[in-house]
């Protein structure tokens, strides 16, 4: 409301918007009827007389584009009145003309209105009557259907028509439509013209209204051919991106089929790391089905090996070189502490430009392989041991036999001398001698035999109560008197220690130990045997002090052909057999033996039996 109308009406309290109108127009209440009845839809002109002037308005109704109505518009207009005398005069001489000054003022108001509201608006429009009159059009619609002038003169719809015709792609059915168009009807039509130039215009037509009578039609165009080719454009691209990506489904579906199929692990990681596709096989190695792995992160997936992966995986993105054949070692899932071995690839994935688009990951468990791999190299450290301990043994064993031959030839030699010589005298010295060769000769070879019994499994005793003290004193009065380096100690307590065994397989087990305690204590000292009870058991054990046993060989000292290495051949000749043949003996006794030592200070062999 302006301030104009705002004086009129005697409002004064402010700002009026959002006041309603029987508030604010108060003071002209024919205004605000007026008003109301343009509320309804229809307009007029409306006028009061006051004490010095007359107030008139043209009310019209507003309509949106949509055809809704928007609200009413009033204008007010001012006028003197005319003095007493004027005034009377002109009504007395012509009672009708004022009324018709005003009619043909509003008529002309509605007029321009009109006029320029249809030639404002962008859509084209023509109103043609009954008889096919054009009745009115504005310039838009000339200038979309590109008639002239002279044409829009005539006036005449049908002429009008025939001269757009051959615009139109679908002539037929234009013309069908407009002309169904001209018969009288209420209904509201509609049609989508394309024309051969390409454009589109959308057709609209209701019927033109007199009071209730039909006088005619108004039909109005709107161009929406750039509407329409971005909708065609839309659907062209909508049709497109769903064949593209029906076409990508399928070959992920092929992608899929090939992945699940394949024997080995395989996955695609993208560029952020998070797994894109993954076969059942790879993501059995997670522990998780492939549905889980999907859009994980390599972290999330393989949180232990990750460390060593995503590394690799990044060289790989921005390299573009693929890493092939790595070995990981690492726990697979539920195998808690069991090692797993893997054979991993990882190749850079590219698109048609050669942008890298991600890594293909190729996993081939080879645990199996690699334990087989792994059994394999022990199989053939221990075939390469079990060859070095051969070709020791053979070289051993030859230079062990051979060494009694020669002073056995000798000797036997010097008895033959002595005997061609002297007749029949013979010295007891060198028969002696010949004797003690052939002894280290016979323990050899009953060594190696008694080897190859236990081998078979027939090595047997023949058991009898032994009281201990005095069966060692037995064996070790053997000893006494034979060796001048060494002296050989015997304790045991007085209380009867019996144990139950096989005499000459013990007295065999002391001597050789006792004989090692000689053999491996090349600068002498003292050997001492003692015999103990422990529980239930009688222990016996002979200590040295000489070379001593290095502690990693010790496990090993009971095993066939096992020489210590601090044992050189030269001056400690033996095959690596005594102790074995002792350990079997003492364990078929249902006993147990075992060393302790130190090198350089000597050594302690100790064997268990069981008392009687
Ligand atoms: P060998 O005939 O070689 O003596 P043994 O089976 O009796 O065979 O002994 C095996 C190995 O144990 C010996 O070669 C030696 O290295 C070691 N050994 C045995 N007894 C002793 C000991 N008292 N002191 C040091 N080493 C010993």
């Amino acid at each position: 409301m302006d301030s104009v109308l705002a004086g009129a009406a005697g409002w004064r309290s402010g700002p009026p918007v959002g006041r309603s109108a029987e508030e604010v127009l108060g003071g002209l209440p024919w205004l605000r009827h007026a008003l109301d009845e343009a509320l309804t839809g229809t307009d007029g002109l409306r006028e009061d007389a006051g004490q010095e002037q007359r107030l008139s308005a043209v009310v019209v109704p507003v309509f949106g584009e949509d055809g809704t109505q928007l609200g009413a518009c009033a204008r007010l207009r001012k006028s003197e009145l005319p003095g007493p005398e004027a005034a009377r005069e002109p009504q007395a001489l012509c009672p009708g003309a004022a009324e018709e000054r005003r009619a043909r003022e509003h008529l002309e108001h509605q007029t321009s209105l009109l006029r320029a509201t249809f030639d404002s608006i962008t859509d084209g429009v023509i109103v043609v009557d009954l008889a096919r009159r054009i009745t009115a059009f504005n310039k838009r619609f000339q200038e979309m259907w590109g008639l002239t002038d002279a044409m829009m003169e005539e006036r005449d719809a049908e002429k009008a028509l025939a001269s757009v015709e051959p615009w139109v792609t679908a002539p037929a059915q234009f013309i069908a439509f407009i002309r169904q168009g001209f018969e009288p009807s209420s209904a509201y039509r509609d049609y989508i013209v394309e024309l051969r130039d390409g454009r589109v215009f959308e057709c609209g037509s209701i019927p033109q209204m007199l009071g209730d009578a039909i006088i005619g039609r108004i039909w109005s165009y709107r161009e929406v051919t750039a509407e329409r080719q971005a909708l065609a454009e839309q659907g062209r691209l909508l049709a497109a991106e769903h064949e593209a990506r029906e076409r990508l489904e399928e070959s992920f579906a092929l992608l899929d089929t090939f992945l699940n199929h394949a024997p080995i692990a395989l996955g695609f990681i993208g560029r952020d790391l998070r797994c894109l596709r993954i076969n059942d096989a790879l993501a059995a190695l997670h522990g998780r089905r492939r549905e889980d792995d999907l859009g994980r992160t390599v972290r999330e997936m393989t949180p232990q090996l990750a460390p060593i992966v995503e590394p690799l995986i990044r060289q790989v993105l921005d390299e573009g070189i693929p890493i092939i054949g790595l070995n990981m070692t690492g726990e697979g899932p539920g195998t808690s502490g069991e090692q797993r071995h893997w054979n991993v690839s990882y190749y850079p994935v590219r698109s048609a430009s050669g942008t890298i688009l991600g890594v293909g990951a190729v996993v081939a468990e080879i645990t199996e392989e690699y334990r087989a791999q792994a059994e394999r190299d022990r199989l053939l450290r221990e075939a390469e041991e079990a060859i070095r301990v051969r070709d020791d043994f053979l070289s051993i064993a030859a230079h062990e036999l051979k060494t009694p031959l020669t002073p056995l030839k000798l000797h036997l030699q010097m008895l033959k001398g002595q005997a061609d010589a002297s007749g029949h005298v013979v010295a007891p010295r060198h028969v002696d001698k010949a004797l003690a060769q052939l002894a280290r000769l016979s323990v050899l070879v009953n060594d190696l035999l008694d080897t190859s019994r236990i081998q078979a499994g027939k090595l047997e005793l023949t058991t009898e109560p032994i009281p201990l003290r005095e069966f060692i004193r037995e064996v070790l009065s053997d000893f006494r008197g034979t060796n001048s380096l060494h002296s050989l100690w015997f304790e045991a307590p007085d209380e009867p220690l019996v144990i139950r065994g096989d005499r000459a397989r013990l007295a065999q087990v002391l001597a050789n130990l006792v004989e090692n305690a000689f053999k491996y204590s090349p600068s002498g000292g003292t050997v001492r045997v003692t015999a103990l009870r422990m529980g239930t058991e009688a222990c016996v054990s002979v200590k040295d002090e000489g070379i001593g046993i290095p502690k990693e060989e010790q496990a090993h000292l009971f095993e066939r052909f096992f020489r210590a290495r601090n044992a050189p051949i030269s001056g400690f000749g033996g095959l690596g057999l005594g102790l074995y043949i002792c350990r079997d003996i003492i364990e078929r006794h249902g006993g147990r033996i075992w060393v302790e030592s130190e090198v350089e200070h000597g050594s302690t062999f100790h064997f268990a039996l069981p008392c009687l």
